[in-house]
């Protein structure tokens, strides 16, 4: 009898020290929870930091490239818009225009204007050289009616409408889904409009021959046949041709963020 008191007494005790009780396992979860809770802003601001670098990343290495290789050379002949009118005169494009701009470095077709920022209009350096030369080599495609110079300004001429379009869809959204309350029109108008806005990358990543000839085709065998820059110079102005070819695509990611914030706008 005493040996069976003396068991039960010992199975009590065991019982009331065993670790199973309910405020342990509180403890625990609560101490989870709030772990979790601690590591969440730290996942949230390293997928922010990462579309940040991949949206804006492009567009840094392109403007810290053009900065690296803009120094003065007084060494130089000319300055960019020197060297884009004697390119164009020797090509018998005397009536395409040298113009400054502050819209970024481009050719307009449309006014048949060779446009570059003052430091490349003025500049003596590789940088207003190179981006001299390559929209220089915008104004041959056109005059030579390239065919992917064609694409890309009729494409370019309907991104307009694209744009207007998928903005229109996208604002218009939210209130044809309050008119109408089917949520199946507002999933159908959000696809439209992601759709359109897709449409419009693709747009400029398929620009992308045609920056690549501009560069590479034209501008760099141009730069090393006439003797422009010294051989030494010719790694730098590989660079910034390089630049200057892939400023569409840098943009075509800055759309993709306009993308997510119109999808974040519609979040009710
Ligand atoms: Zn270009």
């Amino acid at each position: 009898m005493h040996t069976y008191i003396m068991s039960l007494a010992t199975r009590w005790n065991t019982l009331r020290h065993s670790p199973l009780p309910s405020p342990g396992w509180d403890g625990l979860r609560f101490r989870r929870t709030s772990g979790e809770l601690r590591t969440m802003p730290i996942i949230l601001g390293l997928a922010l930091l990462i579309m940040l670098a991949v949206v804006f990343g492009p567009q840094w290495w392109i403007r810290r490239v053009l900065a690296r290789h803009g120094d003065d050379r007084p060494d130089f002949p000319g300055t960019g818009s020197e060297l884009a009118r004697h390119l164009l005169d020797q090509a018998g494009l005397s009536q395409v225009k040298v113009e400054r701009t502050d819209a970024g470095d481009h050719y307009d077709p449309l006014d048949h204007a060779v446009c570059l920022l003052p430091q490349h209009h003025d500049g003596r350096s590789v940088a207003a050289v190179a981006v001299a030369v390559h929209e220089v080599s915008h104004a041959l495609q056109h005059a030579r009616g390239e065919r992917a110079f064609a694409l890309r300004f009729a494409l370019v001429n309907r991104l307009i409408w694209i744009d207007r379009i998928a903005s229109g869809i996208l604002l218009l959204a939210p209130v044809v889904f309050i008119l109408v309350k089917a949520p199946l029109v507002l999933v159908l108008q959000v696809i439209a409009g992601l759709l359109l806005l897709t449409i419009r990358v693709v747009v400029h990543v398929a620009t992308l021959p045609v920056e690549l000839d501009a560069s590479f085709a034209k501008a760099l065998p141009v730069l090393q046949r006439g003797g422009y820059l010294a051989a030494s110079d010719l790694p730098a102005a590989r660079s910034v041709l390089r630049a200057a070819a892939l400023t569409y695509v840098a943009a075509a990611l800055a759309t993709l963020l306009d993308v997510a914030r119109w999808f974040r706008m519609l979040r009710f």
